[in-house]
């Protein structure tokens, strides 16, 4: 009998099929030479079952979860340009030790911003050989650029994010409702998407909103009411493209939830992303002078992070993304360092509210697949689908504090649920969570 030395064979009980929210029994075969997923079985196999596969081509994963790998869809990873904060290297690499196996860059904090053809091909250039999971790439809107967007579609952005207040860097500067629908007639027409980030400085803030050094004084210089009147005015010039689908990146504010409630029932083409952290900490708790927790929108209170969670389970927020960010914490940029942890933060959360786990890879990898138009490639477990895996131990707990490569963390010291033990790209193991090594393995991500 020749051995077939291209097919790999993952088995075990608890596999997350498409089919259903609770892992079951399953094999997965996968082909070395395409990374794709070439037959998915309903049952688990065992060695004597494909006697043809080489010894080091059957993984058998026991009572571990075998899952779909994560596809974040907002990361920064600032490269070229402001590579001190983040980039590809470092960011894919903590992005693949959380199993995460696609992210989707943001197109500001680099220099150049993708806001042209030019500036993206910069950044792919940049980007080349350096990158540990598969990488895309949004474009971005700012006053002016209307004329770029059809040819950046071209160009493989998966969609456009723009600002509704400054951004914190002075390349990419926020947009006017006029830039606005520049913008989204020029895009009215392709299947791509607007992303927005929905606050507006409508001077509701207090002009002195008290001392700087605490939490509360930051919570106050961005209410709530800055995302909601944000999300009215997209809501309403939406209504003027409807065919073109327009998405509120990292939403914070659940008194926004009944007007995008509204908006959805109507049948507008509106999805909201928020973050692990929105829905994993609360304002009430964060202690004062901490830099590492600012972030725009902020951190709000525990009775809005339940809200949150419900508008989650009703549908209401489509997905869970990271919005990766280490920033200049001493300057404008403010941002939260959560590549690495997010799924542990959101099954510990998840845990305590008896969320099955295929729900949470529903927000996390199946839908962030198709908002970032990979959803016939990425996100589940089907023929055809690249084998992004993670092998998943559900049961391991955090018994001292995390290792952060980033130092400053809100998460230091948390007690998490869940850790990944392999994540594997495109059917080749890009990190060993047991050890939490890369040692032996390659960087093997492709820009898509
Ligand atoms: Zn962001």
């Amino acid at each position: 009998m020749s051995v077939n030395l291209d097919t790999r064979a993952y088995t075990g009980n608890r596999v997350l099929l498409p089919s259903s929210q609770v892992p079951q029994p399953a094999t997965i075969l996968v082909s070395a030479k395409t990374g794709k997923i070439t037959r998915v079985y309903e049952e688990r196999h065992v060695r004597t079952s494909f006697p043809d596969i080489a010894d080091g081509h059957w993984v058998d994963t026991g009572d571990k979860y075998l899952l779909p790998g994560l596809v974040d869809a907002h990361v920064h990873l600032n490269e070229p340009g402001r590579t001190d904060w983040e980039g590809f290297w470092s960011g894919t690499r903590a992005a693949a030790s959380g199993g995460v196996t696609t992210v989707v860059d943001m197109p500001l904090n680099s220099i150049p911003p993708t806001t042209t053809v030019e500036h993206l091909a910069v950044k792919r250039s940049a980007a080349r050989e350096q990158c540990w999971t598969d990488v895309a790439f949004w474009g971005g809107v700012i006053p002016g650029n209307q004329d770029q967007l059809s040819n950046l579609v071209d160009a493989g952005v998966k969609g456009f994010k723009c600002f509704m207040i400054e951004s914190g860097v002075e390349e990419f500067p926020c947009v006017s409702e006029s830039d606005l629908r520049l913008a989204m007639s020029a895009l009215k027409d392709t299947s791509s998407v607007l992303l927005f980030h929905a606050e507006v400085d409508d001077h509701s803030a207090p002009a002195l909103p008290g001392d700087p050094t605490q939490y509360s004084t930051f919570l106050k210089s961005r209410p709530e009411n800055f995302e909601v009147d944000a999300i009215s005015r997209i809501i309403n010039l939406q209504k003027e493209y409807p065919a073109l689908r327009c998405h509120i990146v990292h939403l914070s504010a659940a008194h926004a939830l009944p007007i995008i409630r509204s908006a959805k029932a109507a049948g507008q083409k509106l999805t909201i992303e928020t973050c692990f952290h929105y829905l994993c900490l609360a304002s009430d708790t964060i202690p004062d002078s901490r830099p590492e927790y600012k972030c725009c929108p902020p951190i709000r209170d525990a009775v809005n992070r339940e809200a949150l969670w419900a508008a989650l389970l009703d549908g209401t927020i489509d997905y869970v993304v990271s919005d990766h960010s280490p920033g200049d914490i001493m300057g404008a940029w403010g941002g939260i360092s959560t590549l690495g942890f997010g799924l542990s933060l959101l099954w510990t959360e998840g845990r305590k509210r008896n969320i099955p786990i295929g729900t949470i890879l529903q927000w996390t990898s199946t839908k962030t697949a198709d908002h970032a138009g990979l959803g016939d490639r990425k996100g589940k477990f089907a023929a055809g689908y690249d084998a992004d895996f993670i092998i998943w131990d559900q049961t391991f707990v955090t018994k001292e504090s995390l290792q952060f490569k980033n130092k400053l963390t809100p998460y230091e010291g948390l007690a998490l649920f869940g850790r990944v033990e392999q994540t594997i790209l495109r059917g080749k193991p890009i990190y060993n969570g047991i050890q939490g090594v890369f040692e032996g393995l390659e960087p093997s991500g492709v820009l898509l």
